[in-house]
């Protein structure tokens, strides 16, 4: 098993992150951080009936209740959240009880937010079973449901007394869902890791056939590059947008083509892959770099290359979908471009038509 350790800025929430195979079936990965004798777990409808029992089985010396969610994004809503804070309410579940999440970003954010309100707040534990959940949304400690007015809206911080990765969950993971994961990963080493991104080169067929020992080490390095920018900035005022590298043209692609067509990791990786080569136009990146970004991703399988993504959707609809990005205060761009494999900066002030241009000369 690895264990990382997590050291956030207010102490009283460092936590661990177990990676290995086999976790969820053993009882002393929960018991350890488990204060009361009340569990609930939420779960949903896919994941449930795949993993729920064998964590039951683990925390049978406890009271066990559980809440299952339908399936999708369009359930982290305040209806669903509404729904599992009535359950809990209903059961009687103490101030002392941990909520357990069991499942991908879904069920971690809404069930995070859900435990962040909960009578002011309860322990809560994190078992991500989506890559993307195992390396991006179980650290940092941000919560939410999406209102109709957009995305996360809602939401609090609240971090997780323990991280259990079980890498078990992986097998039964739809590919797709498991490159989008991948995504976020070269992108973290894009970010703050150039040895790991070499190391994602030489690994990346083992990681393609799913090798335990090396996913462990992948998710545990990704999970301490997310880790270290979090505990410079937990409550993201400066270094953590730099997480944000490849989201505001993976957005922009993601709203212009409507949410769902391409799964976030994909929309990711072509707006990282954009990003590294508006860099280049700008003189910031060296081309070869972005060559080799380009074909690490490619590498995964996975998109780099909105053409044959996008061909109704048009230039000026992709540029009003990046001018909506809350991170942009005015009319003027800001972007997340590296600088090298391993460096980011934050550029502000970019041009919308110069954007718009650097649009026109890829769909061409
Ligand atoms: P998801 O939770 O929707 O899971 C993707 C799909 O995989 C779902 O259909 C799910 O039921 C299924 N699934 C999950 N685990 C499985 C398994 N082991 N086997 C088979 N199927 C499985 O999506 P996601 O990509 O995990 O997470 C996306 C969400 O995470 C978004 O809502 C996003 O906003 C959020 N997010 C949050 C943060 C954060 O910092 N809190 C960061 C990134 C993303
Ligand atoms: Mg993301």
């Amino acid at each position: 098993m690895n264990i990382l350790d997590l050291q956030l800025p207010t102490k009283s929430s460092d936590y661990q992150i177990l990676i290995g195979k086999d976790l969820l079936s053993d009882s002393n990965n929960f018991s350890s951080v488990i204060k009361g004798q009340q569990v609930f777990i939420v779960s949903n409808e896919t994941v449930a009936p795949l993993y729920l029992k064998v964590l039951k089985n683990s925390l049978s010396q406890y009271e066990t209740h559980s809440y299952i969610l339908k399936d999708g994004e369009k359930y982290k809503s305040l209806g669903s959240l509404e729904d599992i804070l009535d359950s809990m309410l209903k059961v009687g579940l103490r101030r002392n009880a941990t909520l357990i999440a069991l499942g991908g970003g879904v069920v971690g954010d809404i069930s995070g937010f859900a435990a962040a309100i909960y009578q002011r707040g309860i322990s809560f534990i994190q078992v991500p079973t989506t890559l993307l959940s195992q390396v991006d949304s179980s650290v940092g400690g941000k919560t939410a449901v999406n209102h109709p007015s957009g995305k996360n809206m809602l939401g609090a911080f609240h971090q997780p007394v323990r991280v259990v990765t079980d890498l078990n969950t992986l097998k039964t993971l739809p590919k797709r869902e498991f490159l989008a994961g991948v995504a976020e990963i070269i992108k973290a080493s894009v970010i703050a890791d150039r040895d790991f991104f070499e190391w994602l080169e030489l690994n990346t067929e083992s990681i393609l056939a799913q090798e335990s020992a090396t996913l462990a080490t992948m998710i545990q390095r990704a999970c301490g590059i997310k880790a270290k920018i979090v505990s410079l900035d937990e409550k993201e005022q400066g270094v953590r947008a730099w997480l944000n590298l490849g989201h505001t043209f993976g957005h922009a692609i993601e709203r212009a083509l409507g949410f769902g067509k391409l799964l976030h990791g994909e929309a990711v990786a072509i707006g990282m892959v954009m990003a590294a080569e508006y860099s280049v136009k700008l003189g910031l990146l060296s081309p070869s770099e972005s060559v080799a970004i380009k074909r690490l991703t490619q590498g995964f399988g996975l998109p780099t290359n909105i053409e044959t993504q996008v061909d109704d959707v048009s230039t000026s609809e992709l540029v009003s979908a990046m001018a909506l990005d809350k991170k942009n205060v005015d009319t003027d761009l800001t972007l997340i471009l590296p600088k090298a494999i391993g460096k980011v900066t934050i550029e502000h002030n970019i041009k919308t038509q110069d954007v718009e241009q650097f649009i026109e000369q890829y769909l061409e």
